[in-house]
């Protein structure tokens, strides 16, 4: 008998479970039943090890009789277990271990070939049909044993069509590995078959192990190295993975809402430290819990756990957990930190069944859902209009410039001066065909963050050319239409040229279109803003500053700028009532008028409000010249806007 085979497998198996350990192949099911097939295939080799020695070396002897059945059988059995094993392995390691625990028929086949083949050598002690090893220890095949092959062969094809079902989902290099196994253990089968004095099966087997452990992912690959958390790749393997199987499972996002600031509180290196501990903390709770699952890091502040086994309570349980432990202030080296946390439960497919859509969500969930302390669940949401449409923002916004279904309303701007309405602000709208009107504050950030935004700048530039050109503005009295320009819209190489194409198109006179620009803006790119400015003031085009006093106010380019206008914020409307605050606005006032700048107020509201800034005299130094706000009219479409300026006229 040929025992090298044996010696030889067995080291390799030892190789491999060294190797497995140094990779820290510790965690999850893949690993687990990637250890048990080792144990089983261990076992067999051992136990064939063991019948061989004895046939060879074994002196005869009641005992060592008895002995030698001993290794046969455990041979046989551990041998008829090795395919069986793999199964769970297969079903594990593609990602659909919930067909493998759900699926009858699947259970019933593995079933029947393990009891098939135990029965087997139960019989076989009474009734030796299979095998028996005679006194001088010899062991001897019998026809029986064609029932082992005969079974062996149809549960191989039966793992092969499974692997061949899931091919569309399964890793390119896995799926090869995985159906390599076969002939490699179909080999040694022969092999042996015929030459039963070579004991190369489990070397064989050995050997497709080996290969096996190769493609298995190592730690480190899969470990965010800032975090020690599972990595956003494999965060997002196992999401697409989940659902092109349609495997149900839960999702726990969790999210650090003021990450921004602990970032910079806490510099790169203690952030690391902060991050690691967290991971651990997560992962220390789910095993409180007696769960089993993986913290991924997706990113910014971001921390996932994705289960496929833990029920609903338990992820809720998991969640109210991990708030409670944000709900204190943290330490860290010394530093304390105070968390604000989002944590938000879905359940997939039934809640998010499309990838794009689910990953969208996870990295904006604690945007688009409420303001809330308690754990959130994505199901208590989807009816929720505003939750709806921020989560389907970037195709409302496509559909919107596919069907052109934008809209510009129009509010009127009242000059304190003249005592009428001169102007009006463009404001633009979506009219979605689910959704109705939406309002710009839910989409032009949206737009600006896809680069949307530059093909509404143009819609909206191009309908104002049109509105004003379809009217009569002399005889509504009005002089301009003011235009909001986006920040990335006012850094486009060519906004000069696309205006004069419109002014010409349109036989427009340039004063007739007043832009308006946050100092965001003016700030993003001050070379190329101010080209863009320069040359358009030169066209004969004037600007406002919009939303003057929301973000720091840089004084300095208020006064290099060519605005004409400023338009104060309703934050300074908030403060008429305040001395204080009224001290301060109309320094704001004085100040912007000895600029030379007209002042608008924005979001009036109130009679008392008009009264206030009526009162400081538009002509006077500190006085402002226009008001625009609810108090006047609300923001009209085309048609109402036209009816009423009509009205002021008469
Ligand atoms: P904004 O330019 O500061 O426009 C003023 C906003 O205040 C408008 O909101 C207007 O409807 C609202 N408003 C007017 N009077 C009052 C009032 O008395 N009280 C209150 N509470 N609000 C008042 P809207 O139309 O929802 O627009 C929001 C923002 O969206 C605008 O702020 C502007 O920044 C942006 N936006 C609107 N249209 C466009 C556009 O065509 N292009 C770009 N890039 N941004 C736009
Ligand atoms: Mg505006
Ligand atoms: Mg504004």
């Amino acid at each position: 008998m040929i025992l090298y085979y044996d010696v030889c497998a067995f080291i390799i198996l030892i190789l491999i479970i060294m190797s497995c350990v140094l990779k820290k192949m510790f965690h999850g099911r893949n690993n687990g039943l990637f250890y048990l097939m080792m144990l089983v295939i261990m076992l067999s080799t051992i136990a064939d090890f063991g019948a061989g020695y004895m046939k060879d070396y074994g002196v005869r002897s009641d005992i060592n009789h008895t002995v030698t059945y001993m290794w046969h059988y455990i041979y046989f059995f551990t041998h008829n277990l090795i395919l069986p094993s793999y199964l769970p392995f297969i079903y594990s390691n593609i990602g659909m271990w919930h067909e493998f625990e759900k699926n009858k028929k699947v259970r019933a086949i593995w079933y029947a070939s393990m009891i098939i083949n135990t029965a087997g050598l139960v019989v076989n002690m009474f009734y030796p049909f299979i095998f028996y090893v005679d006194e001088k220890l010899q062991y001897y095949r019998m026809r029986g044993i064609l029932m082992f092959y005969i079974n062996a062969g149809l549960f191989m094809l039966f793992e092969i069509a499974v692997i061949l079902k899931y091919r569309s989902i399964i890793r390119k290099d896995k799926f090869i590995v995985m159906l390599l196994l076969y002939p490699i253990i179909m080999i040694g089968i022969v092999v042996q078959a015929f030459m039963p004095d070579h004991l190369v099966e489990m070397f064989m087997i050995s050997v497709a192990l080996l290969l096996f452990s190769l493609i298995i992912r190592r730690e480190e690959e899969m470990t965010d190295p800032m975090t020690g958390a599972r990595s956003y790749n494999v965060a997002h393997e196992h999401i697409r993975n989940v659902l092109a199987t349609g495997t149900p499972v839960y999702i726990l996002l969790i999210k650090m809402v003021n990450f921004k600031n602990i970032r910079l509180y806490l510099g790169q290196q203690l952030l690391s430290t902060f991050l690691r501990e967290q991971s651990s903390k997560f992962g220390a709770f789910a095993r409180y819990n007696s769960l089993e699952e993986d913290i991924y890091y997706l990113e910014d502040g971001l921390f996932a756990v994705i289960s496929e086994t833990m029920d609903g309570e338990a992820v809720k349980k998991l969640a109210v957990q991990i708030k409670n432990y944000y709900s204190d202030t943290l330490d860290v080296e010394g530093f304390t930190v105070m968390i604000n946390s989002r944590l938000c439960i879905l359940r997939c497919p039934e809640d998010i069944d499309n990838y794009n859509t689910l990953y969208s969500f996870c990295i904006s969930f604690e945007r688009i859902l409420p303001d809330t302390k308690d754990v959130m669940f994505y199901p208590d949401y989807v009816d929720n209009r505003e939750f709806r449409i921020k989560s389907e923002l970037d195709e409302i916004i496509d559909r919107a410039i596919s069907y052109k279904s934008f809209e510009l309303f129009y509010q009127p701007i009242y000059s304190i001066l003249e005592k009428r309405f001169v102007a009006a602000e463009a404001l633009i709208r979506i009219r979605d065909e689910i959704y109705g009107l939406i309002s710009p504050g839910m989409f032009i950030e949206a737009a600006e963050i896809s680069g949307a935004i530059h093909a509404i700048g143009d819609f909206v530039l191009e309908d104002v050319c049109r509105f004003i050109s379809e009217n009569d503005f002399d005889e509504l009295g009005l002089k301009c239409i003011e235009i909001n320009m986006s920040t990335s819209q006012c850094i486009e190489m060519n906004l000069v040229e696309k205006v004069a194409f419109l002014l010409k198109k349109y036989k427009l006179d340039a004063s007739r279109l007043n832009l308006e620009i946050t100092e965001s803006a003016v700030d993003f790119d001050p070379d190329v803003v101010d080209q863009n400015i320069t040359r358009l003031h030169e066209m004969g085009i004037n600007f406002a500053l919009d939303d003057y006093g929301t973000g720091y106010s840089n004084v300095k380019r208020v006064t290099t700028l060519p605005v004409e206008i400023v338009k104060l914020d309703k934050s300074f409307v908030d403060g008429v009532d305040d001395p204080k605050m009224w001290i301060m606005v109309q320094d704001t006032v004085k100040m912007l008028k000895e600029m030379g700048r007209k002042v608008l107020v924005e979001g009036v509201e109130e009679e008392k409000v008009v009264h206030k800034f009526t009162e400081l005299g538009a002509d006077y130094i500190q006085g402002c010249e226009y008001l625009q706000g609810y108090y006047f009219c609300r923001p009209l479409p085309e048609k109402d806007f036209l009816e009423f300026m009509k009205m002021q006229v008469k």
